[in-house]
């Protein structure tokens, strides 16, 4: 809502040990983009984000921004927020477009969105949350590089957002799109709860970080009844929140085409429709069962726009179908404020669910079926009854009609969520306290429990993380859980992989005698070369080391080939193990995995990594090559 004036609030008096501070406190941002305009006005949007008293930067506990340019290599200052929402400039809360130009605004906008992204994900999984590297405070430089791209950087510690030359020649700030903001964001939070999502395994986990950073940055751009209100309703002149709706315009078709392709066409108009087609593309992309299967979608980015494609259009039905419920039976209208202020809280009940579904996904090797049946299981849990917006009945079908099905538990009670954990669990020598928080505790429970719980012990494993969470539903129904998670990698010769049962692809192993070959080839040049420059004999024990090229034998250490598996163990508030999913080590389901990774380049033995920090940069660029695709970059 637009404010003409500027409330003046007296003289600050230095808190008091007895006051009370309000837990949250209100921000304006830019509600989508510049470009997203009303009356000639940039569309804002007031935001509730976790109160604090910050320093110049701004820096706060958990975000410092960092107005440093690396491209021309210059420090624009700390910037000093207001201090409440009444002490903003008037025009920040009106739109004015001169706030584009306003680099302590900038500098709000990022930091509030990412402060709001990052206590959504708090709310959602009922727990605070750290990042991905050892450090209290994400970096963010609002201003980072002159550059049509944004990026999530683990090694950086920090979020990059980039500026450029738009079509109309005017400077385009990144760090100004909402959802470019929160999709960054998401994948730092994601790679936080995460770590081993970006490691290669399938197709469908490389497609999810991408996805799912899209998901939450679209559900949060929807999620305010400011941009709704404005996607149904982009009149001229004020906007009239008792204008009622015509029925046809609320069913799901119509939209689809109001809201999400009206979206599409209005955001980044400056990037010639680049990031408004990333959307667009999405919604285009019509149900058909065997679609991922196709060719196409087994490129990641396309795969992952499936991923969106199904959450949104559920989002759309449920929208839908909520405001044609609260009216009576063939009621012609409806109030636009009502229709507004539905989507966007349909928009936010689907963002706490898939987000707590981290929660409930096995740790590595994650398939949309899984993501779906974490979705599913997980709000089942804190959200036993559906009714009120059928969010997973919207979800079931919009994925079914994708060709994703919950991973079948046939038989069980509830038969689209995960097979409860089994009974036969023995509890008597782990203390119930202890197993809330401490990893030793849950191992130890894993390790006394293998074989019900089929770990397998002649893999290495160990416990990344016991979390415990006080998570609330919407109607105010209060679960608490423990969520502990951990993994198992077994680093293996051919000939091991073969003794499990796990055929390694035909082309690798002609690839892996090639690379003995070279090595026999190279150690048999070796010593002769030797002789001939110092005139000596060579060494017997250099003669005979490395096995013949003809042998399949590879015993070394250095053609192992690491599998990887693992499990999220969901305890109840009393200790008892409610759901343990996993992945085995050594499952049949390694042969695919193996030959996906060899067909895409990545699968690699030890004789060809250059170890773990050229892993690591890898990671970053497959990061912005992900994001890459949105903008007209140069780079990756
Ligand atoms: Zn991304």
């Amino acid at each position: 809502m637009a404010k003409t004036t500027r409330k003046r609030t007296p003289a600050r008096q230095p808190p008091k040990a007895s006051d009370v501070r309000p837990p949250v406190r209100h921000m304006t941002v830019i509600a989508q983009d510049p470009s997203v305009r009303q009356n000639g006005r940039i569309l804002t949007a007031r935001i509730a984000v976790p109160a604090e008293d910050l320093l110049p930067g701004p820096l706060g506990y958990r975000v410092q921004i960092v107005d440093y340019d690396s491209t021309r290599q210059y420090f624009h200052g700390r910037h000093a927020l207001p201090a409440s929402y009444d002490d903003e400039p008037t025009e920040w809360q009106r739109g004015s477009p001169q706030i584009v130009n306003d680099f302590r605004f900038h500098a709000q906008n990022v930091y509030a969105l990412v402060m709001k992204t990052l206590a959504r994900f708090e709310f959602a999984l009922g727990r605070r949350l750290g990042w991905s590297f050892d450090n209290h405070q994400l970096k963010v430089a609002p201003h980072g590089m002159f550059d049509a791209n944004a990026f999530y950087s683990p090694v950086e510690e920090g979020l990059v957002f980039g500026y450029f030359r738009g079509m109309s020649e005017q400077p385009v700030f990144t760090g100004l799109s909402h959802d470019v903001v929160v999709h960054e964001t998401t994948h730092a939070l994601l790679d936080a709860l995460r770590e081993r999502y970006l490691v290669p395994s399938n197709p469908d986990q490389a497609a999810f970080h991408e996805g799912f950073a899209d998901v939450i940055a679209l559900l949060s751009v929807f999620a305010l009844p400011e941009v709704v209100a404005h996607l149904l309703d982009p009149v001229k002149g004020k906007p009239n929140s008792a204008r009622p709706i015509p029925r046809a315009k609320i069913l799901p078709k119509a939209l689809r085409q109001s809201a999400l392709f009206g979206l599409a066409d209005q955001m980044g108009q400056e990037l010639d429709g680049l990031r408004g087609s990333a959307l667009r593309r999405s919604a285009e992309i019509e149900p058909a069962d065997g679609i991922l299967d196709e060719p196409d979608f087994l490129e990641p980015h396309r795969r992952g726009e499936i991923f969106v494609a199904a959450v949104i259009r559920a989002f759309i039905d449920a929208w839908s179908e909520r405001v044609l419920s609260s009216g009576v039976e063939r009621q012609k209208s409806f109030p636009m404020a009502n229709v507004a202020q539905a989507g966007a809280d349909v928009a936010d009940a689907l963002a706490t669910l898939w987000i707590r579904a981290l929660d409930y996904m096995p740790p590595v090797h994650l398939t949309f079926r899984d993501a779906l049946t974490a979705a599913l299981t997980s709000d089942t849990q804190v959200r036993p009854d559906d009714e009120r917006y059928k969010l997973r009945h919207h979800l079931k079908a919009q994925f079914a009609a994708y060709g994703i099905a919950p991973v079948s538990t046939a038989g069980t009670a509830q038969s689209d969520c995960w097979k409860p954990a089994p009974v036969n669990l023995r509890y008597d020598r782990v203390r119930f306290e202890s197993m809330r928080s401490d990893k030793d505790e849950v191992f130890r429970f894993l390790w006394e429990n293998r074989e019900a719980l089929e770990l397998q012990t002649e893999a290495y494993a160990k416990v990344l993380s016991v979390r415990p969470c006080q998570r609330t539903g919407i109607d105010g129904f209060v679960l608490r859980e423990t969520v502990a998670e951990y993994y198992q990698v077994a680093r293996l010769t051919p000939d091991e992989l073969a003794g499990k049962r796990i055929k390694v692809p035909p082309a690798f192993l002609e690839h892996l005698k090639e690379l003995q070959a070279e090595r026999a080839a190279k150690a048999a040049a070796k010593p002769k070369a030797n002789a001939t420059l110092a005139g000596a004999e060579p060494a017997p024990d250099q003669d005979d080391t490395g096995p013949t090229p003809a042998g399949a034998v590879f015993d070394d250490d250095d053609f192992v080939t690491p599998v990887y598996g693992g499990g999220v163990l969901i305890f109840d508030e009393y200790g008892r193990l409610k759901y343990h999913v996993h992945n085995k080590v050594f499952g049949s389901e390694q042969q695919a995995r193996l030959q996906y990774l060899w067909e895409e380049g990545l699968l690699k033995v030890k004789a060809e990594s250059a170890g773990s920090r050229a892993a690591r940069l890898s990671t970053l660029h497959r990061l912005r090559a992900i994001d890459a695709r949105k903008w007209p970059s140069e780079g990756w």
